[in-house]
């Protein structure tokens, strides 16, 4: 069975490499003489991992020492709770911006523990983009400010940061963590789950700045404690530990491509193929504003139903699969993370031209 261009949103594709990898290492891990996932967490080799993978990923994003690394369970959708109930803790209001699904079910989770002031949306146009901040409806006494930094349905990105100044901004990176540089300091807390850019579903990254540890609400559960994770080294219970093994091998693989850096110029280049051919085709469309596009996931359309679910078909029969878009969008979602090769996309786009030659 040979393996395909997975264009999945999520779980998605990883490193053939590192897949290979943990396959040799899957009955035996080094000298252990069993596997990580019969090891116990607080084993001498099991913390290794932990430690090692903690380092490399704060090598990789330049995560300097006032910040906490931590790998949670739960998902991205654990922290839409985690973060008001750790965060909202002086005046129990927060900004948020809605970008999308991830920042709607974002803000509703936390408008059940306080006050949530939605500053922006881009609703109105099925979120083609990042809306416009006006100032004025920021709340300059809000516990933090959210974004979502790609937004993984739409296909948008955040390019430039909002200036919230001493109000801790707040961001999901679910979807594009490792795929560009970011300057972590202008973050209060930054959080990821795995199963996007960082290895299989089950253990979610998240960083968060030590002064804002430590005032959560009064009845936050233990387990959705952040200053219990951090005082115990993300070991206050059994961790997802193959879930940190494979994270930390996919953050060696990174590193072994040159860093986040070469990555972002890897995907840079990966998403210019398709929106240089979208730009100029007279059959399909993208579907977001060209200042937005994310790297990641690159929505797009035919005119019509028939022809989006013919492009998907002979896509799968060509090994190019998982193309469908969202249902609130429509047409194609080609999700092109780190681990997709250039090839995967080239040869969606020689697809598409010889689609469209055809039609
Ligand atoms: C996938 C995703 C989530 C949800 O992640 P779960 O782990 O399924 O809870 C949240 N935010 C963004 C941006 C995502 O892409």
């Amino acid at each position: 069975m040979q393996r395909v261009f997975n264009f999945s949103a999520g779980p998605s594709m990883l490193p053939l490499e590192v897949l290979e990898q943990a396959q040799k290492e899957f009955v035996c891990y080094g000298s252990s003489g069993m596997s990580v996932m019969e090891m116990s967490h607080r084993s001498q080799d099991f913390t290794d991992i932990l430690e090692q993978a903690k380092a490399d990923l704060k090598d990789l994003m330049h995560i300097p020492d006032n910040y906490e690394i931590l790998f949670l369970q739960g998902g991205g959708s654990t922290q839409f709770a985690m973060i008001p109930l750790n965060l909202m803790n002086k005046n129990n209001t927060a900004d948020y911006v809605v970008t999308g699904q991830w920042a709607k079910k974002a803000a509703e989770e936390a408008a059940r523990y306080g006050k949530v002031n939605i500053v922006a949306s881009s609703a109105d146009t099925t979120f083609d983009r990042i809306p416009e901040i006006d100032m004025k409806n920021c709340n300059p006494d809000a516990d933090y400010f959210y974004i979502t930094l790609n937004n993984t349905i739409y296909g948008t990105r955040w390019t430039t940061l909002p200036e919230t100044g001493n109000v801790p901004l707040v961001g999901d990176m679910s979807s594009s963590i490792l795929s560009e540089e970011i300057d972590i300091t202008k973050f209060g807390l930054l959080f990821a789950g795995a199963q996007k850019n960082l290895g299989p579903a089950g253990v979610t990254v998240v960083i968060v700045r030590k002064d804002l540890l430590g005032n959560a609400m009064d009845f936050t559960p233990t387990m959705l404690r952040y200053d219990i994770h951090a005082k115990n080294d993300s070991l206050y219970n059994t961790p997802p530990t193959y879930g940190i093994y494979f994270m930390g091998r996919v953050f060696a693989w990174v590193k072994a491509q040159g860093g986040v850096a070469a990555m972002q110029k890897r995907n840079e280049e990966k998403a210019a193929i398709l929106y240089d051919f979208l730009d100029q085709s007279k059959l399909f469309r993208g579907t977001v504003v060209k200042k937005d596009r994310s790297l990641m996931n690159v929505p797009f359309v035919l005119p019509s139903e028939e022809l989006n679910q013919e492009f998907i078909k002979q896509a799968k029969a060509a090994g190019l699969v998982n193309l469908k878009g969202h249902r609130t969008v429509g047409g194609m979602r080609a999700s092109i993370y780190n681990a997709m090769p250039k090839e995967g996309v080239e040869r969606l786009v020689a697809l598409m031209a010889d689609f469209e030659a055809k039609h």
